[in-house]
């Protein structure tokens, strides 16, 4: 039986996401969705809440699931037992950066092999930081997400807002760093 894992930090998960799980669903037998615990980037969504939105997008896919997990890529696959490790490539960038993760995933787990999805076209442009930029501008993001987690993006922006006005700051702003051999590749 073929088990895939597919890491990331889906803060939150986009279409984008969704036709990549699709279609490594439609590759492995298994495909498991690896929401990156810790990742060192600032997050509109905590774990639990991130793993709960992942479900609401895969709901459809029968031979998917979900973990969450910390650390190394390359352990939560040898935890779970996938043979492969699934990402998805919008770019050169994106080449770039899994390329190196995937070769030094490569030196510590030789058996583990790595297997990019090329973005489809409609989703080439889309990210999580969009989706959020978006959103936090009082943005239309309904193209680019499960209406349920469209309306978790919105109401957590309306919360931020409230805070930040009581607490004399009503600037919005997403933050992000990229991870390196935690939760990538
Ligand atoms: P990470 O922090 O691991 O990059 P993300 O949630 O941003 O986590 O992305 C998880 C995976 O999904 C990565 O392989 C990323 O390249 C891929 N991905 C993100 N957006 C898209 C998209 N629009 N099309 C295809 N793959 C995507």
């Amino acid at each position: 039986m073929s088990r895939a894992l597919y890491p990331g930090t889906f803060d939150p998960m986009h279409n984008g996401h969704v036709d990549i799980a699709q279609r490594a669903a439609s590759i492995f037998d298994e495909v498991i969705i690896g929401v990156y615990d810790a990742p060192p980037k600032k997050l509109l969504f905590n774990t639990d809440e991130r793993v709960a939105l992942v479900r609401t997008a895969l709901g459809h896919l029968k031979n998917c699931s979900i973990v969450s997990f910390e650390g190394l890529t390359v352990e939560c696959a040898r935890t779970v037992d996938a043979q492969v490790i699934v990402r998805g490539l919008r770019n050169v960038a994106d080449f770039e950066f899994e390329s190196q993760i995937g070769l030094a995933n490569r030196q510590m787990a030789p058996n583990i092999e790595l297997c990019c999805l090329l973005s489809s076209t409609t989703y080439i442009y889309l990210s999580s930081t969009i989706v959020k930029e978006v959103a936090g501008l009082d943005g239309d993001i309904s193209a680019w997400v499960h209406p349920t987690i469209a309306q978790a993006v919105q109401k957590r922006f309306a919360e931020n807002s409230a805070s930040a006005a009581a607490a004399g700051n009503n600037r919005k702003s997403v933050t992000k760093t990229r991870g390196k051999l935690t939760h990538r590749g």
